[in-house]
């Protein structure tokens, strides 16, 4: 039998989660799902410094509205828990003596003021990249150099000391990344990274192997920006002796700006004007809140479906593919190996066939809720007959409200523009005659009989109806665009609508 899948999402929680982070979220559960195999979310909160209130729950609520939910997780914990790396703190101190004691790690007492002087010396000695690594190493504070004894003292006395991985000094690492193919880097290039701090945490870069290892991940899919810090993975499994079941890395491309200039930031979303977050987020400290997909009226299956072509694609021209179907499609093959550019307009594309698809009945409660919260009673029938009128030109379901507002309130107004370009005397005569047709008319009023009584009504004055057809939209919904006028027509009814053209007739001045 061959082995089970099992992925991981393991956020840091620093911030709120951005559209990036959850894309990565949902490839993982993606190809889980696709595998038969099991998606875990484990929370990285290592790093207390950069901890900020309030991002986990963040993380749990936006995974939550999208439906991807963990098998393994804080919220639903199996056999490889603790989910959350705070709550393993004990365990990984082992694990880091382990490497020590093989001779793949060592004991740092650098102060930040002797580490300050290391990296001016180096930059005097005009070093680019100053580092900790294998040849600046000899000249430092630690067990590589000090003798036995003093390193015994200093760990006897409580000296503070970080324990940092020994990167050799030459040697190839090479890794076969499923998206990128083989990357190969020279350990020269690589420093030897804190594993635990003086705190008694781990960095990150132990916390995640040793956890991957416990929690029997097979394959690590994240962004791209984890790309460096593969290398330095790839030899501490080997260092641990666990090359064999060291899982396949992914390193998922970046989503880039609009333009294509860069990576797109949290920052982006204000500036470009539209949101980079699933859900709002508040920031407690400046107490601003961020624009979220889901607020800003972006439907759940149509932000996920979104969210999956921003980087793969199926490889046939469909582009609707509900979640079920996604997962039955999905692979990492299908992975592009170039960024994305993250493009608002395909998000709206994806709503509004989302919404269109929707029932009218559904629709209708969309109405209905928007309506009471400005004190408007519209009733389900109603509601629905409006929903099928304004559903083709909604890209959010808040649009469906404004959009047919106007069937639902009396008209007092008429949009000055187009009063003043159309409102003549053709119009006027053709309304006039239109309001004396229509009152007397007691068949059925739909979109066919208002738009043929419309034809008889101009051409008894001998008016093309083309020329005066804005001025007549003008007269019922007060402005100059709108949805199907024959269908509002059939909504309004011979009454309402004769009402609205009269009134139209007694207020707005003729043009000549
Ligand atoms: N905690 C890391 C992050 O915040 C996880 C990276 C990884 O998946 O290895 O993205």
């Amino acid at each position: 039998m061959s082995q089970e899948v099992r992925v991981r999402f393991a956020p840091s929680p620093t911030g709120p989660l951005h559209i990036g982070g959850v894309r990565t979220a949902l490839y993982n559960y993606l190809f889980a799902k696709k595998m038969g195999g099991k998606f875990l979310l484990r929370i990285e909160d290592t790093d207390q410094a950069r901890f900020v209130a309030g991002a986990e729950d963040y993380i749990k609520e936006s995974l939550a509205w999208l439906g991807i939910s963990a098998d393994e997780s804080p919220w639903k914990p199996a056999e490889n828990g603790p989910y959350r790396q705070s709550e393993r703190k004990s365990s990984y101190m082992q694990y880091a003596l382990d490497l020590v004691e093989k001779g793949h790690a060592y004991y740092a007492f650098d102060t930040s003021e002797e580490l300050e002087a290391m990296r001016e010396r180096l930059t005097a000695a005009r070093v680019v990249q100053p580092q900790y690594n294998s040849i600046t190493r000899t000249q430092m504070k630690n067990s590589l150099t000090l003798p036995e004894e003093e390193v015994k003292e200093r760990l006897a006395s409580g000296d503070p000391y970080v324990i940092r991985v020994k990167i050799p000094r030459k040697e190839e690492v090479r890794l076969n990344d499923m998206i990128r193919g083989w990357v190969m880097v020279h350990s020269s290039a690589l420093d030897d990274k804190v594993l635990m701090k003086s705190d008694g945490m781990p960095t990150y870069h132990l916390a995640n192997i040793v956890d991957d290892h416990l929690m029997g991940i097979t394959h690590v899919i994240r962004g791209e920006e984890w790309l460096p810090s593969a290398p330095l993975h790839v030899l501490l499994y080997k260092f641990f002796g666990w090359e064999d079941t060291m899982p396949q890395f992914a390193h998922l491309p970046l989503l880039l700006k609009p333009n294509g200039n860069g990576k797109l930031s949290k920052r982006d979303g204000d500036k470009l004007g539209f949101p980079v977050f699933p859900i709002n987020w508040k920031n407690k400290a400046t107490g601003e809140t961020a624009a979220g997909f889901r607020e800003q009226g972006y439907l759940q299956d149509a932000f996920l479906n979104f969210l999956a072509f921003l980087g793969w694609n199926p490889g046939i021209e469909r582009e609707i593919f509900t979640l079920e179907e996604l997962i039955d499609a999905f692979s990492i093959e299908r992975i592009g190996k170039s960024g994305t550019k993250f493009d608002i307009e395909k998000a709206k594309w994806y709503n509004e066939q989302y919404l269109r698809s929707k029932s009218n009945q559904e629709l209708a409660s969309y109405i209905i809720n928007d309506a009471e919260k400005e004190g408007i009673e519209v009733s389900q029938i109603e509601a629905e007959k409006a929903a099928e009128l304004t559903k083709g030109r909604a890209t959010f379901p808040g649009d469906l409200w404004r959009e047919s507002k106007f069937l639902f309130v009396p008209l007092n107004s008429f949009d000055e523009d187009i009063a003043a370009k159309k409102w003549n005397g053709d119009a006027v005569k053709v309304l006039s005659q239109y309001v004396k047709v229509i009152s007397n008319f007691d068949g059925e009023f739909n979109a066919e009989t208002a738009k043929s009584l419309l034809g008889v009504a101009a051409e008894s004055e001998g008016i093309k109806l083309g020329k005066v057809m804005q001025a007549v939209r003008l007269s019922v919904t007060g402005s100059g665009t709108g949805p199907d006028l024959m269908e509002v027509f059939a909504i309004l009814g011979t009454q309402e609508a004769a009402k609205r053209i009269q009134f139209a007739l007694d207020t707005l001045p003729v043009i000549a």
